[in-house]
């Protein structure tokens, strides 16, 4: 008998907490902090103003890396302002600096012809590239999965995407604003074959 009370009583407070509606809105306040964490993801602005003829490949590069990236956000930069990283066509070999670029840092992609003329895909170089400036250095030789094993997986490897162990390392880099207390190496890496 008394069990049963005791059951009762507690029944009683649970539903005087689910009517009581403010209280409930305030336990679910971690909603809006989740949303915080979201936008709290580091923006690096981009200008690609100097890089005529990659453009589709410059836009599925980086869709990319927003798409497979929580951390930090790749933007291209409104005409005339300034951006992170500057990514400019060339006439010699891919070649990018070793991030990871802070948010008011520097850094430079060069997209280079020689790469294609030798048969690699664009979209691949230039989310290679841009990985660089994200942290990660090379791992030559590797497979077609790793973004990051670049030429060497052979001009038959047209994948874009960062592997799993890729994309955790650039996480790591911009998690909760990292990027902002890390230097960036700054090393200009040649993707030259
Ligand atoms: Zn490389």
């Amino acid at each position: 008998m008394l069990h049963h009370i005791r059951l009762g009583i507690a029944s009683t407070a649970v539903a005087v907490a689910l009517t009581a509606a403010p209280a409930a809105n305030a336990l679910s306040a971690p909603e809006p902090a989740a949303a915080n964490d979201a936008s709290a993801a580091v923006t690096l602005r981009y200008d690609d103003s100097r890089a005529a003829g990659w453009e589709a490949a410059i836009t599925a590069g980086v869709a990319s890396w927003n798409s497979n990236v929580e951390n930090v956000k790749l933007v291209e930069a409104a005409p005339g302002t300034r951006a992170e990283i500057q990514i400019v066509a060339t006439s010699g070999w891919p070649q990018a600096s070793l991030g990871p670029v802070r948010p008011g840092g520097q850094a430079r992609v060069e997209l280079g012809s020689q790469a294609v003329t030798q048969g690699h895909d664009k979209t691949r170089i230039v989310a290679h590239e841009l990985g660089h400036n994200l942290g990660l250095p090379d791992t030559k030789p590797g497979p077609c999965s790793q973004l990051m094993s670049g030429s060497s997986a052979g001009t038959s490897c047209k994948n874009a995407v960062p592997d799993a162990a890729e994309q955790a390392r650039v996480e790591r880099a911009y998690a909760g604003g990292a990027a902002a207390r890390v230097p960036a190496d700054g090393r200009m890496l040649v993707d030259a074959r």
